[in-house]
């Protein structure tokens, strides 16, 4: 099996069975984002546990790419703490911006590697990210993220 079928089983699994989809009974913060040109919807919603460690809620509907990514991105940072899941969303930024010539540090990125074929498709970029702009929002509003880091990436 080469990289790029391999990478699409990866997203079709995440797709078919997504990893704690469910959402939050108490979030403190949560957003809504959608992708117009594909159709994807997504809500995330972020709390901390007694340990103050990231709980991750999510639900929406769209294409595999934009589901899959959700179902990565919540196994990625739950159980992370805040601010620690800025480090993997700006790894996967990066991936996405460099249209596959990149090397995608797995270490990192775990599963979501898997989306680095997905950077050479500029319509379907949109779709990958889509999860994490809507953490990035969620974080911030619900204050465990400030503004000044979200400027960094515009
Ligand atoms: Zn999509």
């Amino acid at each position: 099996m080469n990289l790029e079928s391999l990478y699409q089983e990866i997203i079709l699994d995440h797709y078919k069975h997504p990893r704690g989809r469910e959402l939050l009974a108490a979030p403190l913060g949560a957003a809504h984002h959608v992708n117009p040109t594909c159709g994807d919807e997504l809500t995330v919603q972020v709390a901390v546990d007694s340990d103050g460690r990231l709980m991750i809620g999510y639900e929406g509907q769209g294409c595999s790419i934009s589901q899959a990514s959700a179902s990565v991105m919540s196994e990625l940072v739950t159980g992370l703490a805040p601010g620690q899941s800025e480090v993997i969303r700006q790894a996967f930024l990066d991936m996405m911006r460099a249209k596959g010539t990149g090397e995608p540090d797995e270490d990192v990125l775990g599963d979501a590697v898997a989306f680095a074929g997905v950077a050479k498709f500029p319509a379907r970029v949109k779709c990958a990210l889509l999860a994490w702009m809507a953490l990035q929002d969620a974080e911030i509003q619900s204050g465990l993220l400030t503004q000044q880091s979200k400027d960094g990436d515009s």
